[in-house]
């Protein structure tokens, strides 16, 4: 889809209603329940839309002043939130034959050092985001690159879609080729800049970006630490725990820490803001501290299947999860396909996840750990009309399979099991339609 489709989208009235089956949750359902009273389902209802925002739903059809779209008979959601992925990964998605370390050397530094070209930054932003709204992505954590220009590029292609974005400048002064290094005085300099010209404009919001604690000195971590503590409305994000080669690296790096998140307690980067992908290999301490820390674990189920990093202790979080692709370790950037895949990670932890914790994760519960509720992840007055139309069900295997589903878990489930981001039949971003 190219940037000039997306000015096309963008013409939309100013009033307008949506019909169809609205599907979104009132708090969090508890772990394993199938009829929750956390979720709200109202079947072939009408959403109302001004000005961008969500003001109302309703049964009946609204009076003529409203634009009316009619998706009767198919499931409308709030867009999804992806909380963690890699913008200029997209090339480097499906990568055989390696773990996380090996993966990094071989296949990502080389496709980020090509990010230091503003051009290739620009242009890698835009198809990133434009595949990311094509999957139902509305919002994202996101990771650039070690360049400023690639936070830059990042910003501004979000600011033109008016999606609701969150990232920043990628720090690694160290365990990383040429061209993907910086140091510590010049990162620092850069984070300002951009904190001052992205942070809080429109729905643009900084994260102070720790790769992961091998790429970082101690000094740039203690940069980072002092960043967050400056300003308690950035956000941070980094990687922890997703491999054991990289948990042993780690110890050996800093003997001093206790564990591999100690490192980021001791440099003051747990926070409620605080974005930790991965957290296969954590301990009961680690555990808590994240739960005290009020920080939350992007669950990324497709690459750590893809990459054999490990299997996620979902069910045992007293934190917040919150669900993410993590292309280009992830093999999809659809949070449909991702919610399957963490249903098979917990059924081989003897675990199960219903299809309304997975669509939970994607929606309200990471909108609320990044402490957006009152704007993301659901369908109440007030909220961004970022909204997704969804068939439910294409082709004959799934159209057979919903067509004898009877409770409304088992149809969602089958749904989310079967569907894909060709399910997605309209998308749109504060109101706008966007693919
Ligand atoms: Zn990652």
């Amino acid at each position: 889809m190219s940037f000039t489709n997306q000015e096309k989208f963008s013409d939309q009235p100013r009033r307008w209603a949506l019909r169809g089956d609205l599907l979104d949750f009132t708090a969090a359902p508890a772990w394993g329940e199938i009829e929750p009273s956390a979720v709200r389902f109202d079947r072939d209802h009408w959403l109302l839309v001004e000005d961008g925002r969500i003001v109302g739903r309703q049964a009946q059809a609204p009076d003529a002043s409203w634009v009316r779209k009619d998706h009767a008979g198919q499931l409308v959601l709030p867009g999804f939130i992806d909380t963690h992925v890699h913008c200029p990964q997209l090339e480097v998605i499906a990568s055989y034959g390696t773990e996380l370390l090996d993966w990094l050397e071989r296949y990502t530094f080389p496709a980020e050092a090509a990010f230091a070209d503003p051009a290739r930054s620009r242009a890698g932003a835009e198809v990133f985001l434009d595949a990311l709204l094509a999957s139902g992505t509305t919002s994202a954590v996101v990771f650039p690159t070690v360049h400023k220009v690639s936070a830059e590029a990042l910003f501004e292609a979000a600011a033109a879609r008016g999606m609701r974005l969150v990232t920043g400048k990628v720090l690694m002064d160290r365990h990383a080729p040429d061209g993907l290094r910086d140091d510590v005085a010049q990162a620092e300099r850069d984070c300002i800049d951009l904190i001052d010209r992205f942070h809080g404009q429109g729905r643009l919001a900084y994260a102070v970006t720790v790769r992961f604690a091998p790429t970082s000195t101690p000094a740039q971590l203690a940069m980072a630490g002092a960043l967050c503590r400056a300003d308690a409305s950035l956000y941070m994000q980094t990687h922890v725990a997703e491999n054991r080669a990289e948990v042993d690296w780690v110890a050996r790096l800093f003997p001093e820490a206790r564990s591999y998140l100690d490192v980021y307690e001791r440099a003051g980067l747990l926070h409620e803001r605080a974005v930790l992908a991965h957290g296969i290999w954590l301990d009961a301490h680690d555990r808590i501290l994240i739960a005290d820390r009020g920080a939350q674990v992007a669950h990324c189920p497709s690459s750590n299947l893809f990459l054999g990093s490990g299997l996620f202790d979902w069910a045992g979080a007293a934190f917040n999860v919150s669900l993410a692709s993590d292309v280009g370790g992830g093999t999809t950037l659809s949070l449909l396909r991702n919610m399957l895949d963490a249903y098979k990670v917990q059924a081989l932890r003897g675990e199960r996840l219903t299809a309304w914790t997975a669509l939970h994760a994607a929606t309200r519960g990471a909108a609320e750990a990044l402490g957006l509720g009152d704007e993301i992840g659901g369908l109440s007055a007030g909220q961004a009309a970022d909204l997704c139309v969804w068939d439910w069900a294409r082709g004959p295997v799934a159209e057979a399979r919903d067509a004898v589903a009877k409770a409304l878990h088992e149809r969602v489930f089958a749904w989310m099991a079967l569907a894909d981001e060709r399910n997605l039949a309209a998308c749109y971003v504060a109101g706008h339609r966007r693919a």
